[in-house]
């Protein structure tokens, strides 16, 4: 077999494995000229914090947010802008190893290809490096697809939800984020949130279901009308988690997330059998073959969407799809993301018309971005970014200042 049809073979391989169906794909252009990328800048940087998140304290975390800003340039000089934004205390993505992979990893492999190939990306990369379970670190590679989408949508000049063929939709109701370690704290962490037009909020819960259910009920106390939905992140035990749930319901919980660790498999069989309450899952949903995988396997009712979770759009806008097809609930959720990838989170969101309250805060959490135009966010609504690609104009000075500031180094694949 010659080289060239090797790759080939081993290109559909990729695709046929089901990391990357080929429906997922954005539409192909050939209104405009081909372009080639020709330039990769990585800018590992922190975004400042306000308040307590559980994900971002420790040593390095309490050092902000972590984020890599991803820009790609083509070689007609377009630049499409992505980020990659990794929680070490959330999945096992950090700042370093991020800005490592995308570095030595995936940026070297896309120098020379069409940007608009967004699925052709996604296959280089996964030869890159390969999938474990499922596709290999995710979080990284979502800047590189944002990036691309961005790109796409500056070349073509149209924006995500035109690119898909969709109305803009939006705006979004925000969901304000409650995670406190004493009870004494619900009132105020909630008056913050209404002070911001919230009426929605999500709660974190586990390992403790007594402190749990005491949590819901306040939160209940406090905004009886409230869509509220409490999310484990895999923090309970499953004997916990079955006790956990219908007391969380009768606390007035609405949806519980993520009780177990997603290799709980018959555990999240169990609790989707139980039915106390509808069970979503977020971490460990990467690619559509998860989910389809999952729903097959009886394991939840639907997914807390996140594309910084599952690789990026393509992956994310799939799973929705699955969602809708297969009357499985979708909420709208985040890694508290900036700015950058905050706003293609927006586009995505309101371009399949997400009806519940959307769990993205980043708004609540930090307090600066790098885009020479804020995002829309008043009285607890978010508003669908306009224009080409992302819809945003990242500020290059912006994204130099705050790289320096948090002691980061530019890197520059070309
Ligand atoms: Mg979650």
């Amino acid at each position: 077999m010659k080289r060239r049809e090797f790759c080939r073979t081993l290109s559909a391989s990729v695709i046929t494995l089901g990391l990357l169906p080929p429906s997922l794909l954005p539409h192909e252009h050939s209104s405009y000229q081909k372009v080639k990328i020709d330039r990769i800048d990585l800018f590992p940087m922190r975004y400042p914090m306000t308040g307590y998140f559980k994900f971002f304290t420790g040593p390095h975390g309490s050092a902000g947010r972590a984020a890599v800003a991803v820009k790609i340039t083509a070689d007609d000089g377009t630049i499409g802008w992505g980020q990659s934004v990794p929680i070490a205390k959330w999945s096992y993505e950090t700042l370093e190893t991020a800005t490592v992979v995308l570095r030595e990893y995936f940026a070297p492999v896309l120098i020379g290809r069409d940007p608009t190939d967004i699925r052709g990306a996604h296959a280089e990369m996964d030869r890159a490096l390969a999938p474990g379970f499922t596709t290999g670190m995710p979080i990284s590679r979502a800047g590189i697809d944002l990036a691309l989408h961005d790109l796409t949508g500056k070349l073509s000049g149209r924006s995500l939800a035109q690119i898909w063929g969709k109305p803009k939709g939006g705006p979004l109701t925000l969901s304000w984020t409650v995670n406190v370690t004493s009870l004494d704290d619900i009132g105020s962490v909630m008056d913050e949130g209404k002070k911001r037009g919230c009426r929605h909020f999500n709660i974190k819960v586990a390992p403790d279901p007594e402190f749990d259910v005491a949590l819901a009920r306040e939160v209940r106390r406090l905004s009886p009308e409230s869509f509220l939905w409490a999310d484990a992140n895999g923090g309970y035990e499953p004997e916990t988690a079955l006790k956990a749930a219908p007391q969380l319901a009768d606390a007035g919980v609405d949806m519980l997330e993520a009780p177990l660790r997603p290799n709980r498999i018959s555990g999240y069989q169990a609790l989707k059998k139980q039915g106390a309450l509808p069970i979503l899952m977020d971490e460990g949903v990467v690619t559509p073959i998860d989910l389809e995988e999952f729903h097959k396997l009886g394991m939840l009712d639907g997914v807390a969407m996140k594309p910084s979770r599952c690789g990026g759009l393509i992956s994310n806008k799939q799973q929705i799809e699955f969602c809708q097809k297969h009357n499985l609930i979708w909420l709208g959720s985040g890694l508290t993301d900036p700015d950058i990838s905050l706003a293609a989170t927006l586009g995505l969101y309101g371009a399949f018309g997400l009806k519940k309250p959307a769990a993205l805060n980043g708004p609540q959490f930090l307090t600066t971005d790098v885009l020479k135009k804020p995002l829309r966010i008043k009285n607890g609504m978010a508003y669908i970014p306009e224009g080409p690609g992302l819809g945003i104009e990242v500020d290059g000075d912006k994204v130099i200042a705050l790289m320096k500031k948090s002691g980061g180094q530019k890197w520059s694949v070309s």
